[in-house]
């Protein structure tokens, strides 16, 4: 789930129909789900009809749903599972399709977009095509801070509101303010939905998030934790040390947890410390930072169980979802179209590094049109498993600050020492460049490095700096959070 874009109650955010999902235990026969493990079933209960006076949705198209009548976050779910089929050209045709109503929608009611989109889709039945799409000038985290409240649309199309606001809380030292819709936030629990099915998760099997919590409470227990779900949810706040996080985690047992990757790895090495693992649990849903490559194989290796990624924003949520058949991300192209762009603005081949531009294609409220996240990423292929939804291969690069070489030039490394780092017993670290030559890198360590565990780490990152900075090795007994919960695996003081 996306961090901090929905009301509170974090699940439940999608007023009647999630809530009326709870209440009710029908069970809806599902023949659609078609991940990995085949014992467990993909089920999605819950389903409910919508109440005679609920509007339905207009200029929204992909999926088309509802037929001009209000749906369920069911109904959508299940629409979900056709589009994902469609071939790739059919899709990337309905997503310019709906971008062209967003974009008519913001000339019209959206005050920043009137002028900046004034020689965009001029004629009345005028088709978006990719070429016109790819001449929008970008929107940076600069320009929404800049454009303030002339960004909001001064009306919203029926049956999308209420819309309520979103202030990020993210590590990029750039906070802005959107606002959404209970429409985008339906549609995200839809593709949350989707990420349950693709995985085969029972919704009455018991859940852990742990997360930032405002209240006081270290552990909430809670019942249902996604749309239908009957199980029970203990939320862990993330502020609580790791070895509480653990002790409450053995007790309660469950089978899903969900965390940031920095959490998780804490957990496993703890884990290992007393010589104790969770029992039952059957998968982990990390979000909010890099996913890297080395826990995931951490947590398969020490706790048999797969890491499956949530690759999100604040501002829009979900942006792509772990594939059930392999370890690449799959976007969720419903919801976002989500470009990779090179330096010369081209989309990048697959295998290729770029920057990571998102155009919301569900939230009215505020039109974010090809707006640059900072998030760098690897574009992928065609996915063997037939979906033709795009792929992401990795994200790299959460982080908003590029590493500055002596020559002035600024560049984001593709960081991949941590299988490294993790074999000589680093359980957590930060890399802060504080000179154009020298890198600090500080560490939770159970004991220092040998000379040869520093030396070989210390070259493997100026092969991925691409520069022979000096490493200095600084033990620490913890390394804080940015405010809101991220964690930076690499800053710079001088970007
Ligand atoms: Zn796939």
């Amino acid at each position: 789930m996306g961090r901090g874009i929905k009301p509170p109650g974090n699940y439940v955010a999608v007023a009647w129909i999630d809530l009326m999902a709870e209440q009710n235990g029908v069970k809806k026969p599902n023949g659609s789900a078609n991940g990995k493990n085949p014992t467990k079933s993909a089920t999605l209960t819950g389903r409910v009809l919508p109440p005679s006076g609920a509007p339905a949705v207009t200029n929204h198209f992909f999926p088309t749903v509802g037929g001009g009548k209000p749906f369920t976050v069911f109904d959508l779910a299940d629409h979900l599972v056709q589009t994902e089929q469609w071939p790739a050209a059919q899709r990337a045709a309905a997503q310019l399709r709906q971008a062209a109503e967003l974009i008519r929608f913001a000339q019209k009611y959206s005050p920043f977009y009137k002028e900046r989109l004034a020689s965009t889709l001029t004629a009345p039945r005028e088709e978006l095509t990719p070429e016109m799409f790819a001449a929008i000038p970008f929107l940076t985290r600069e320009g929404v801070q800049g454009a303030g409240r002339s960004l909001f649309s001064t009306k919203l199309p029926e049956g999308h509101g209420p819309a309520f606001d979103v202030h990020t809380t993210g590590s990029s030292g750039q906070p802005v303010h959107v606002k959404s819709t209970k429409f985008s936030s339906l549609f995200n629990t839809a593709v949350t939905l989707r990420g349950h099915r693709w995985f085969r998760r029972d919704l009455a099997g018991t859940n852990v998030p742990i997360k930032v919590v405002s209240k006081d409470a270290g552990r909430e227990e809670v019942s249902g934790w996604a749309a239908g779900s009957t199980g029970q949810s203990y939320i862990y706040s993330n502020r609580m040390p790791v070895s509480q996080l653990l002790d409450w985690l053995l007790i309660d047992d469950p089978h899903y947890l969900q965390c940031h990757p920095s959490i998780l790895q804490e957990l496993i090495h703890r884990s290992l410390d007393v010589g104790a693992k969770p029992s039952q649990l059957r998968d982990v849903r990390s979000l909010g930072e890099i996913l890297e490559p080395g826990l995931r194989a951490l947590c398969e290796r020490e706790w048999d169980v797969p890491v499956r990624d949530n690759y999100s924003c604040e501002e829009l949520a979900t942006l792509a979802l772990t594939c059930p058949d392999h370890d690449h991300l799959h976007v969720q192209s419903e919801r976002v179209l989500l470009e990779i762009l090179d330096d010369d603005n081209r989309p990048c081949a697959p295998g290729e590094v770029g920057r990571v531009v998102v155009t919301g294609l569900v939230n009215f409220a505020t039109p974010l049109i090809r707006y640059e996240l900072g998030d760098r990423a690897i574009a992928g292929g065609p996915c063997p498993c037939g979906r033709g939804l795009d792929t992401i291969e990795r994200i790299i690069g959460r982080e908003r600050l590029p590493v500055v070489l002596p020559s002035g030039d600024r560049v984001f490394p593709v960081l991949d020492a941590e299988p490294l780092l993790l074999k000589s017993g680093v359980r957590q670290y930060q890399l802060v460049q504080t000179s154009v030559e020298e890198i600090d890198i500080k560490m939770v360590a159970a004991q220092p490095l040998s000379v040869d565990e520093a030396a070989e780490i210390g070259a493997h990152l100026q092969r991925n700096f691409g520069h022979p900075f000096r490493f200095n090795f600084i033990y620490v007994d913890e390394i804080p959070r940015e405010p809101g919960g991220k964690f930076q695996i690499f800053k710079s003081e001088l970007a």
